[in-house]
C-alpha cells in the first residue's frame, strides 16, 4: 500500500469529519479503510477484524454519515452482546457525533429498570444501542419502534451467537424495517455465524482484515 488512507479523503459530511479529526483520528485502520467506502454505498457488509482494530468508528461513520438529525426517529440500531460493550459503543458514537448538533443516542441494556428507559424512548432517539434481551423486551411492549431503522449493526456477532442470543436477534431483526442496511462486525467469522447471518443480510460484501493496521 502506498499512501496512507486518510479520513480527510472520504466523501463524508464535513461536521462528521470535524468530529473524527478532533478525536485525533487521521489515518484509517485497515478495516476502516476497507469497510467505510462499502457502507457509504449503502451495501450490506460482513466485516471481520480482530479486537482493537477500530470497528466501532468504522460502523459509527457509516451510521452517522447517513443519519438525518432533523428527522427525530430511530434511524440506527446497534446490537451488542454485553452492557459494557454497549456502553463503550455509545460513548464512541457520542464522541463521533460531537460536531453534529442534536444527535440523541440511547443505550438500552438489562440490569436497569424498564420505566426510565420507556420514558427516554418516549422522548425519542436517533440511535439506539442495546443488548438483545432488553431490546426484545421493549419490542414486546411496543415501547420501541424499529420501522424507521435505516442502519442495523450486529456488533461482536460471534460473541452474541456464542452467548446464545441468536433467537433474540432473529426477533429483533424481524421488527426492523426491511429497507435497512445491515452491517455485521465480528472478530471471527465461523461457519455457524455465516449460516446464521444469511437470513439477515442482502448480498453482503465480505471483508476480512488479517493484521491490525
Ligand atoms: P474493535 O471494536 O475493533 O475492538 P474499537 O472500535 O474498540 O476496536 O477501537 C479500539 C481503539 O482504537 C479505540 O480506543 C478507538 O478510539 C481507537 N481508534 C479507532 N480508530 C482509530 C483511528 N483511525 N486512529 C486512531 N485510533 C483509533
Ligand atoms: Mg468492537
Amino acid at each position: 500500500m502506498s499512501n496512507p488512507a486518510l479520513f480527510s479523503n472520504l466523501p463524508i459530511n464535513p461536521s462528521l469529519l470535524e468530529s473524527v479529526t478532533s478525536l485525533g483520528y487521521l489515518e484509517m485502520t485497515a478495516i476502516q479503510a476497507e469497510s467505510i467506502p462499502v457502507m457509504l454505498e449503502h451495501k450490506d457488509l460482513i466485516a471481520q477484524a480482530k479486537t482493537g482494530s477500530g470497528k466501532t468508528a468504522a460502523f459509527g461513520i457509516g451510521i452517522l454519515n447517513k443519519l438525518n438529525p432533523a428527522y427525530f426517529a430511530t434511524q440506527a440500531l446497534v446490537i451488542c452482546p454485553t452492557r459494557e460493550l454497549a456502553d463503550q459503543v455509545s460513548n464512541e458514537l457520542r464522541r463521533l457525533a460531537r460536531a453534529i448538533p442534536n444527535i440523541k443516542i440511547l443505550t438500552l441494556c438489562g440490569g436497569t429498570p424498564m420505566r426510565p428507559q420507556i420514558a427516554s424512548l418516549e422522548h425519542g432517539a436517533h440511535i439506539v444501542v442495546g443488548t438483545p434481551g432488553r431490546l426484545l423486551d421493549h419490542i414486546g411492549r411496543s415501547s420501541i419502534r424499529l420501522s424507521t431503522i435505516q442502519t442495523l449493526v450486529l456488533d461482536e456477532a460471534d460473541r452474541m451467537v456464542d452467548m446464545g442470543f441468536y433467537d433474540d436477534i432473529v426477533g429483533i431483526v424481524a421488527a426492523c424495517s426491511p429497507r435497512r442496511q445491515t452491517l455485521l462486525f465480528s472478530a471471527t467469522y465461523p461457519d455457524d455465524i455465516r449460516q446464521a447471518s444469511q437470513g439477515f443480510l442482502r448480498d453482503p460484501v465480505e471483508i476480512k482484515v488479517e493484521s491490525q493496521h
